[in-house]
C-alpha cells in the first residue's frame, strides 16, 4: 500500500497526511481555501496557532511566490482556538 502524501504545515514546519492539512491556494491575490485552486498550494494545519504563525511569518506569501492578502476571517476554518 502507497503511503498518504504529506505535506509540510507553513505555520510549524511539521509533516502531516495531506488529507489532515488545509490547503490554500491564491485567487485573484487572496489566500482562498481549497483543495481544487489551480497553482501552487499552501498547507497549514488544522490548528489556529498555525495559521497565526504563518501570517506572521508571511509564510503564505513565501510559499505561494506571490504577495498573498491573508483575511483574518479565514480563522474561521479552524477548528480550534
Ligand atoms: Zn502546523
Amino acid at each position: 500500500m502507497k503511503a498518504p502524501p504529506e505535506r509540510t504545515c507553513v505555520g510549524c514546519g511539521r509533516k502531516s497526511p495531506q488529507s489532515e492539512l488545509l490547503r490554500f491556494g491564491s485567487v485573484d491575490g487572496r489566500l482562498t481555501v481549497g483543495r481544487t485552486i489551480p497553482g501552487r498550494g499552501v498547507y497549514t494545519c488544522r490548528r489556529l496557532v498555525c495559521f497565526e504563525r504563518a501570517v506572521a511569518s508571511r509564510g503564505f506569501s513565501r510559499v505561494l511566490r506571490r504577495t498573498v492578502l491573508v483575511e483574518p476571517e479565514l480563522a474561521r476554518h479552524y477548528t480550534d482556538s
